[in-house]
């Protein structure tokens, strides 16, 4: 017997239509990349999404149209992931970081039809044109004052685009499960996939990312995401911020300038920000070196990378800031675990809490986990056993944008392989080993690579650092540990080394190291393990 209530589609339309209803006077705040911090409300942004539509319709986009985006976190932006998505277009944000070959692959590939870009883009989108075949405009978002000069044929300038139709946009009521956004993802070896968000995902995912266990939004939050808007939707807080009702701060191009931050933070009464380890390090720094504080900042979420706990307890000791551990994939929209303490762990000794708030949580209400091994069976949850973790639930991606079916990441009974090595413990708490591909396997047995990293990271001489496998003829891999030192320090190398005694077992602690001036990362700010590999290919160490 069917249910006798309403089906209203889960639509991104509705988040806009509930926040222009409640919050229409709740702030907006912007570092643009063309006029400094631009101000704006819920209710502005949402008005100028309207003209978005107006002006997508004149250009020319159709219903399914891919529309790109090659754009920091701004107003502007914002209004691109309400006007593009709404309309039944869907938006394609980009990762201005990628090779231009992987740019001109990606955008070739989602068939763009149009691309918004922030003007410092626009050297790259000449570079690029001839190689864009599906594109037919390109629109730089900025005003018509500060319009760059170019020969490039079909530009056009945001500002002046926009203001040419006015008029409330007649939205169409999109069926739930019309796809709304599009973002690659890049693992090392082939070309990047696409994973095709839907406005159910989206706005399952937005309103389980405000339950007070997992984000916790509400609207006494002001949010600041240094999450780019261009990976994984910012964490999803364009689409949460707006149903939780929270000011949303969104730092523009200064993503890891730690001066910035601070004053964003200090300025707007920031109180939840979120991001990778690597903008904490640079805020910390900044924080360090100039004595500022940073008040109104209750928490921080941490994710994209392991955070080690000794971020965690500068951000307590230091400056009162509580952090939570998270963990996500492009696949997964991306939340899939938060690291919230339960009931009665508050009084566990420091060191047994920090153990559990080294991991990387649990899952919220809609996803299911679980870890299997080699022949694909289930592992117990007892924080000891670890394999290959599984996902599924109602924002995780159940194949990948133009790929035949066969390739889809699920297997028969419907689980996505995440391509992590994690434990589960018995009280649910999830902790990430490794990358199954970073794994180092000494003597048969696995070593992690990222618990090796969180020790060192804790030394004074150790600003950031990275384990590998180094190829060993007795061993078949011994981890090598690479570390960057902070400014105007001198290693000491054996004490670095020494620091791992009696934290892990001792056939875990690398048998030699090498400082560098710089580790390399991914476009996403990740550490690139497979150029550090290529590094040290031929290096014999002993
Ligand atoms: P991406 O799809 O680019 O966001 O990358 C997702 C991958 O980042 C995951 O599969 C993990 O390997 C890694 N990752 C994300 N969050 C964490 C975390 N808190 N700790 C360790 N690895 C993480």
């Amino acid at each position: 017997m069917r249910g006798g209530m309403m089906s209203t589609p889960l639509t991104i339309t509705e988040i806009m239509r509930f926040a222009t209803r409640l919050y229409r006077d709740t702030e907006v705040i912007s570092v643009t990349a063309d006029e400094g911090v631009h101000r704006s409300t819920y209710g502005t942004v949402f008005k100028r999404a309207n003209q978005v539509a107006h002006a997508l319709g004149r250009l020319g986009v159709e219903s399914s149209d891919r529309v790109a985006t090659l754009a920091w976190n701004d107003h502007r932006h914002l209004e691109l992931y309400y006007g593009v998505s709404c309309s039944g277009a869907v938006l394609h944000t980009i990762n201005p970081r990628l090779f231009s070959e992987q740019l001109a692959y990606i955008i070739n590939h989602a068939d763009d039809r149009v691309v918004f870009f922030d003007p410092m883009f626009l050297p790259l989108i000449e570079e690029l044109s001839d190689k864009l075949s599906s594109v037919s405009h390109f629109v730089v978002l900025t005003s018509k004052n500060k319009m760059p000069e170019s020969s490039l044929l079909n530009l056009h300038c945001y500002e002046d685009l926009i203001s040419q139709d006015c008029s409330p946009y007649p939205w169409p009521e999109l069926e739930e499960t019309t796809a709304s956004a599009l973002c690659y993802t890049s693992g090392t070896t082939g070309n990047p996939k696409g994973v095709l968000y839907d406005h159910r995902s989206t706005v399952l995912h937005a309103y389980g990312s405000c339950m007070a266990n997992v984000l916790g939004l509400s609207h006494d939050d002001v949010v600041m995401p240094v999450v780019p808007m261009f990976h994984v939707n910012a964490w999803g807080t364009p689409y949460s911020c707006p149903i939780a009702g929270s000011k949303i701060v969104l730092p523009g191009p200064k993503m890891a300038d730690g001066e910035t931050l601070q004053s964003l933070i200090e300025n707007e009464g920031v109180t939840i920000a979120l991001g990778v380890p690597t903008v904490w390090l640079a805020l910390l720094a900044y924080l360090k070196e100039t004595g500022k504080s940073i008040d109104t900042l209750n928490r921080t979420v941490v994710g994209g990378s392991a955070c080690p706990i000794s971020i965690m307890e500068e951000f307590e000791k230091l400056h009162g800031v509580y952090t939570h551990h998270g963990w996500g994939m492009t696949e997964m929209s991306p939340l899939g675990a938060v690291n919230r303490l339960i009931p009665g762990m508050e009084k566990l000794e420091e060191s047994d809490r920090n153990e559990v708030r080294a991991k990387q949580g649990r899952t919220p209400f809609g996803v299911d986990m679980k870890i299997v091994d080699s022949d694909g069976k289930d592992l117990p949850n007892d924080g000891v056993a670890f394999g290959d973790l599984k996902v599924r639930g109602w924002w995780v991606a159940d194949g990948y944008y133009g790929e035949d079916d066969n390739s889809g990441p699920q297997d028969e009974a419907g689980w996505f392989s995440t391509g992590d090595v994690a434990t589960i413990d018995e009280y649910g708490f999830l902790g990430i080993t490794d990358r199954t591909k970073d794994v180092i396997k000494s003597g048969g047995e696995w070593i992690s690579s990222i618990e090796l990293e969180n020790l060192a990271v804790a030394h004074p001489h150790v600003a950031e650092a990275a384990v590998i496998g180094i190829s060993d003829k007795k061993w078949g891999e011994r981890p090598h540990l690479v570390v960057v030192c902070p400014e105007g320090i001198t290693p000491d190398e054996a004490s670095i080394l020494a620091s791992f005694k009696g934290k892990v077992a001792d056939w875990w602690i690398p048998d030699s190291l090498s400082v560098v001036d710089s580790i390399p990362h991914t476009a996403t700010g990740k550490i690139s393990k497979a150029i550090l590999r290529k590094q040290f290919a031929s290096a014999v160490f002993k």
